[in-house]
C-alpha cells in the first residue's frame, strides 16, 4: 500500500476558459478510483478554483487584481467540489474538502492537526481534496502555487509519492523543437536541469515548469518521490503506478527522513537570520544537545521568536533551527549563562535558545 498525493493542474481539469470539464474529471477520477481499489491511499490536490470562478464571473478572462482572483476562487471552489462529489459518488467514494494556508506548516500544532484530520479521513476511506484557501490567503500565509501546496500536503500526510498531473507530460530538453527529449529520471536538480525550464506567459494557473522543479527539489530532499506526468496521457496514473511503465519524469528521493525532521526542513526553508556559535556549542549540537546562550557569539538578520535561523560555525552553515528568542533579545543575552536570561530580559522563554528537538544538523 502506498500513500500518494496527486495534484491536478488547472488546465488538467478545466478548458482554456476555466470551465471545469466533466470528461477530464472522469478520465482522472476513474484512475484514482482504481488506484484506491488496488489498496492505496490517495489525497487529491486540485487547482481550478480560480479558473472555474473566472469562467462564471469574467467570461474566462484572467483576473487582474488580488480581490478579483480571491472572488473567483470563492465562486469556483464549490463548483469544483460539487463536480468531484458527483463523480466519486458513482464509485461509492465520499470526498472531503481541505483548504490550507501556509500557517499550517509554520505552526507545529496546526501541522499535527491537519495531519490528524487527513489520517482520520483516509482511515475512513474518504478521499481528501486539498486546495489553497485562496480567498483568505495573503502573501505571508500563501503557498503561492499548487505544486508547492502538493509537496507540503505530501509532507503533512507523510506520503510516499507526490505526482503532478500536468498538461506537459514531463520535463523536456529542447521542448517544442524537433529534437525534444523527455528527461526520464532526475537524480539531482542542478543548473543543467534548471536550464530546461521554459517560462510560459500568464494564464489562469499559477504554476509552470519552474514551480514544479522547485517543488521537486523540496520533495526529494524530504525523501518523497516526485513525478511529473501528463494529465492527457490515457491511463497515465495507472500505467505509471501499477504497470510501472516508463512515463513522465521521476525525481529520485534522497534518504527517507523522520516526520519531525521533515517538518523542520519545511519550516526552516526561509531562514530569517543567522546565529554564530562557538566550538563548545558546535560540539554540543553534534551530540544532540540544545543551543544555549553561552555558546552564541553573534547574531545577524532580524528575526522573531519562532522564526527559522541558520546556525553558523566557522563561517559554515552547520544546521538550522527555530529560535525561542528574537534577534534583539539574543543580542542582549548572548555569551551569558542561561541563569542570567531572566536578570537581563526581565523574563525568560526557557534556558535554551533553540531546543534540540527544533534543530536539524546539516
Ligand atoms: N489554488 C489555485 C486554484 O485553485 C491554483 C494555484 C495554481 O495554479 O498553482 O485555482
Amino acid at each position: 500500500m502506498k500513500r500518494i498525493v496527486v495534484k491536478i493542474g488547472t488546465y488538467s481539469i478545466c478548458d482554456k476558459n476555466g470551465v471545469p470539464s466533466k470528461e477530464k474529471i472522469s478520465a482522472i477520477g476513474t484512475q484514482v478510483a482504481k488506484i484506491l481499489r488496488a489498496g492505496n491511499q490517495v489525497i487529491l490536490v486540485s487547482s481550478g478554483a480560480v479558473g472555474a470562478g473566472a469562467s462564471v464571473m469574467l467570461n474566462g478572462k484572467i483576473p487582474k487584481t488580488m480581490a478579483l482572483k480571491q472572488a473567483c476562487a470563492a465562486i469556483g471552489q464549490p463548483i469544483l467540489m460539487s463536480l468531484y462529489r458527483q463523480f466519486f459518488e458513482f464509485y461509492n467514494i465520499n470526498v472531503a474538502q481541505i483548504l490550507l494556508t501556509s500557517d499550517v506548516v509554520k505552526m507545529r500544532e496546526r501541522f499535527i492537526n491537519a495531519r490528524n484530520t487527513i489520517n482520520t479521513l483516509l482511515s475512513k476511506k474518504i478521499l481528501p481534496i486539498v486546495n489553497e484557501n485562496d480567498t483568505v490567503s495573503i502573501d505571508e500565509i500563501k503557498f503561492g502555487d499548487n505544486d508547492n501546496l502538493a509537496v507540503n500536503t505530501a509532507v503533512i500526510s507523510d506520503s510516499d509519492i507526490c505526482i503532478i498531473l500536468s498538461d506537459t507530460d514531463g520535463l523536456y530538453k529542447n521542448y517544442g523543437t524537433d529534437s525534444q527529449e523527455r528527461i526520464k529520471i532526475v537524480e539531482k536538480i542542478d543548473d543543467k536541469i534548471r536550464s530546461f525550464i521554459i517560462k510560459k506567459p500568464g494564464s489562469l494557473s499559477t504554476g509552470g515548469m519552474e514551480s514544479k522543479i522547485n517543488a521537486a527539489e523540496k520533495s526529494i530532499k524530504m525523501g518523497i518521490k516526485f513525478v511529473i506526468l501528463g494529465s492527457k496521457t490515457p491511463d497515465g496514473l495507472i500505467r505509471y503506478l501499477i504497470n510501472n511503465e516508463d512515463l513522465g519524469t521521476t525525481f529520485v528521493p534522497e534518504e527517507k527522513i523522520a516526520s519531525k525532521k521533515k517538518w523542520l526542513f519545511l519550516i526552516t526553508h526561509n531562514p530569517k537570520g543567522q546565529i554564530y556559535i562557538d566550538e563548545g556549542a558546535f560540539l554540543a549540537l553534534k551530540n544532540y544537545k540544545s543551543l544555549l546562550p553561552a555558546g552564541v557569539l553573534d547574531i545577524s538578520g532580524s528575526f522573531k521568536k519562532g522564526d527559522a535561523v541558520r546556525i553558523i560555525f566557522n563561517a559554515n552553515e552547520i544546521g538550522r533551527g527555530i529560535s525561542k528568542y528574537s534577534s534583539e533579545e539574543l543580542k542582549l543575552i548572548k555569551k551569558n549563562p542561561s541563569s542570567n536570561i531572566e536578570k537581563i530580559l526581565g523574563y525568560t522563554n526557557g534556558d535554551e535558545i533553540i531546543h534540540r528537538d527544533d534543530i536539524i544538523i546539516a
